[in-house]
């Protein structure tokens, strides 16, 4: 029986004269887009010789099966586990809206000066890190200079938080619950006691109640919103703190949490926290492990 996805092998594109070598960590679209350059064709073009029925490089980077993956690396000479690797298919659902839509980071050490285009690195995609996945340094913003991060003292607990988020979106690890959940809960907002003078609601998250600093440091336009929940590089040293101190005090601390909330907020946190009592992560990882 002929399987439902198959497609005809002599339809199937023959392989490229000439390849180019994947930089380490490229993403996909990068490397398409290089050899596009190559062939003085548009990126679009040169997917769709590969995958007629591709919508987009973004698509590809994000979203390829395995029949895909065995596609391409067929047209490209290369084993299906390099082209796998260059793209983020493997991150799980719960960490995916914390990817980003377009390079936002890069390292000093690692990545190219920023009037080259690329290679793009999959790590710039990445919105749980603030360290670089190949060298360990300290990452940048690619379009602005930041100041640096007034976090610097929780670097420790961060790098810990960091690992925690990217275990769970990179390989599905997660430990009593999940780190990215966890993360979403204490950007919800909180209501300070007392209300200070001249209250702005925006201003206060449930962060800040474990980071006090926090309330401080937040400025408007670097507020994450739901269709950009990706917080700028100073501030992510705090998220990903936090994220390491709730998981390890466990759910007692949300419930902890959940005082310094209101109204719907607080039933939608609850209803957060009731449902990850209710539904444990079966990998019980110890939490003392990750301190190692
Ligand atoms: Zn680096």
């Amino acid at each position: 029986m002929p399987k439902p996805h198959s497609h005809n092998a002599g339809t199937s594109s023959r392989p490229l004269p000439v390849t180019l070598a994947p930089h380490t960590d490229e993403l996909l679209s990068s490397w398409i887009s290089r050899h596009a350059e190559f062939y003085a064709v548009p990126p679009l073009e040169m997917l769709r010789h590969c995958l007629p029925e591709a919508s987009s490089l973004h698509a590809a980077d994000r979203s390829l099966n395995g029949d895909h993956v065995i596609r391409l690396a067929g047209v490209f000479s290369t084993e299906p586990a390099t082209v796998r690797r260059m793209t983020l298919s493997n991150i799980v659902q719960s960490s995916r809206r914390l990817l980003a839509g377009q390079p936002l980071q890069s390292c000093p050490a690692c990545h190219p000066a920023k009037d080259e285009a690329r290679p793009v690195r999959r790590g710039q995609l990445l919105g749980w890190r603030f360290t670089c996945p190949l060298c360990g340094g300290l990452l940048r913003h690619t379009d602005r200079h930041d100041r640096p991060s007034p976090f610097g003292r929780y670097h420790g607990a961060a790098l810990i938080g960091e690992r925690l988020l990217d275990d769970e979106a990179e390989r599905g690890v997660r430990t009593w619950t999940s780190p990215a959940e966890i993360a979403r809960l204490l950007l919800m907002r909180r209501v300070p006691r007392p209300i200070p003078r001249g209250y702005e609601p925006w201003r206060f998250r449930v962060l800040g109640a474990i980071i006090p600093d926090l309330d401080d440091a937040i400025e408007r336009r670097s507020l994450p919103t739901p269709a950009h929940p990706i917080l700028p590089l100073p501030l992510r040293p705090a998220l990903l703190a936090g994220v390491a101190m709730v998981e390890r005090s466990g759910p007692e601390m949300l419930k902890m949490l959940r005082r310094h909330m209101m109204g719907q907020n607080q039933v939608r946190f609850s209803s957060a926290i009731d449902e990850i009592a209710t539904h444990p992560c079966r990998s019980m990882a110890s939490s003392q492990l990750q301190l190692i």
